[in-house]
């Protein structure tokens, strides 16, 4: 980072406000989002900024925008709305917006059009550049606009993570795959990799402050390294950070099943850090809709790939996405996904009926269901998982399972919630202190959202 500009930005601020400046970020969206969202205020720490959780208090507002749902967008154009009557009583606020969805040139254009009270706008390849914009701004310049896309990672960015148990960490930007439903390679551009020696190191550091839990995160981690100047790939990286000593856990998200290897599970199974937990999204059981959707494996393979992360490790668990309603998908398809799903028994699934993204292919595709069927069939798939998650959930009754415990828990006064390796949810009577520990927990009871048991030992 450029220390020179964080100062010229620094002074600049403390030279507006005759108080110490607070900011209020938001991030809307995905764990990449927020992970940005980290570093941004690290950038703004770094220029004097302290933080305030309302928009009512802030000196600087900044929100970092989500593009992959069309509603998604409308909460940001809402929130921006919100943010009029602040300004005209406070015109020094600051107010800039970041993320997918400045990416896009129309929404530049409406924010241009329509909201001339707002300062700074950039997209995801230059959250770095923000005490540039921010200098550009207060020197009394014009609203600044800025679209370049990323070319590379940019390392050295200072993070301000929620203090916690567990840690977001980047392993990569962008995504090469042009899934037919999905705006993000359109707006966070092509896949790039960050060296694993700075993986490393940060994970180390993560490490040696207390976190417990770090999940690495890509659009899609399996094919990380490609690009790298010395060939790298992810299970190799894996095993790398694995050999980092400490108490923790290592995750990650997320896969796509055409890139996930057997090298990978096996990596996995030797590991002594990395949770024996795989999403893995499928998306839809059936070939045909898989290839509409550019996915680019077959369900078959994807069910080999299943079995033999199941023979290596026989307390595996597997979550997925599923999108239903996919543009032409016929009711004997959507069946094809609940028979994977019977046959898969994942322990979670993140469901989505499909929704139009203006500007990718499938937004361009003949889409004859209509959405009260596309609803029922959601509520089949929804019931037929509930009846899968009560039984795995019944069958972990009686049994001992390590969990880390990482905030109060929701079913009563005094529990803590924590999850196990298999990230499951597990409730327990406990001190506060608890927190952040591996702990082995009794099941003794199972609710649909979690699992009920007693600590054995806190010593
Ligand atoms: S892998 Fe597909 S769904 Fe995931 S970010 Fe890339 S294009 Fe989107």
């Amino acid at each position: 980072m450029d220390k020179l500009q964080l100062e010229r930005a620094a002074a600049l601020t403390a030279a507006r406000y005759d108080h110490p400046p607070l900011a209020f970020v938001h991030s809307f969206g995905c764990q990449q989002n927020v992970s940005d969202g980290e570093h941004l205020k690290g950038l703004l720490a770094e220029m004097g900024f302290g933080f305030t959780d309302s928009a009512e208090n802030a000196d600087l507002v900044l929100f970092n925008t989500c593009a992959v749902r069309e509603s998604a967008e409308d909460r940001v154009f809402g929130n921006v709305g919100a943010l009029k009557n602040i300004k005209r009583e406070r015109p020094e606020l600051m107010i800039a917006l970041c993320g997918c969805m400045m990416q896009r040139p129309e929404v530049a254009e409406r924010i241009k059009k329509s909201f001339p009270y707002v300062d700074i706008v950039f997209g995801t390849g230059a959250m770095h550049r923000l005490p540039e914009f921010l200098i550009r701004r207060l020197e009394g310049g014009k609203r600044v606009f800025w679209d370049q896309p990323a070319k590379n990672v940019i390392e050295g960015i200072p993070a301000v993570r929620e203090e916690g148990v567990k840690a977001w960490l980047p392993i990569m930007q962008g995504c090469n795959n042009f899934c037919t439903y999905c705006i993000v390679p359109y707006v966070r551009g092509r896949e790039v990799s960050r060296a694993p020696e700075r993986i490393e190191q940060e994970a180390r550091e993560l490490v040696g402050r207390g976190y417990r839990e770090i999940t690495l995160l890509g659009q899609n981690v399996n094919s990380y390294g490609r690009g790298l100047a010395k060939p790298y790939n992810f299970p190799e990286l894996l095993r790398r950070l694995d050999r980092v000593e400490g108490e923790y856990r290592l995750r990650f998200m997320t896969s796509h099943p055409k890139d996930c290897t057997r090298e990978l599970i096996d990596v996995i199974a030797q590991s002594r850090h990395v949770c024996r937990h795989i999403h893995l999204p499928v998306q839809s059981g059936s070939d045909r809709v898989v290839q509409a959707m550019n996915r680019h494996y077959h369900i078959d393979g994807y069910l080999e790939l299943i079995a033999y992360a199941r023979e290596k490790m026989p307390d595996v668990t597997f979550s997925s996405d599923i999108i239903v309603g996919f543009p032409g998908e016929t009711r004997e398809e959507f069946l094809e996904t609940l028979a994977l799903i019977k046959k898969v028994r994942y322990n979670a699934l993140f469901t989505f009926i499909y929704s139009r993204r203006a500007g990718t292919p499938a937004a361009e595709m003949p889409d004859p269901v209509p959405a009260g069927e596309k609803s029922e069939w959601f509520r089949e798939l929804l019931e037929v998982q509930q009846g899968i998650c009560c039984e795995l959930n019944e069958a972990m009754v009686g049994s001992v399972q390590r969990v880390l415990f990482d905030s109060p828990g929701k079913s009563g006064e005094g529990f803590l919630a924590g999850r196990t390796e298999g990230n499951v949810i597990v409730e327990a009577p406990g001190d506060r202190s608890l927190i952040g520990r591996f702990l082995p927990v009794k099941i003794t009871r199972a609710m649909n959202w979690a699992m009920v048991g007693t600590i054995l030992e806190s010593r």
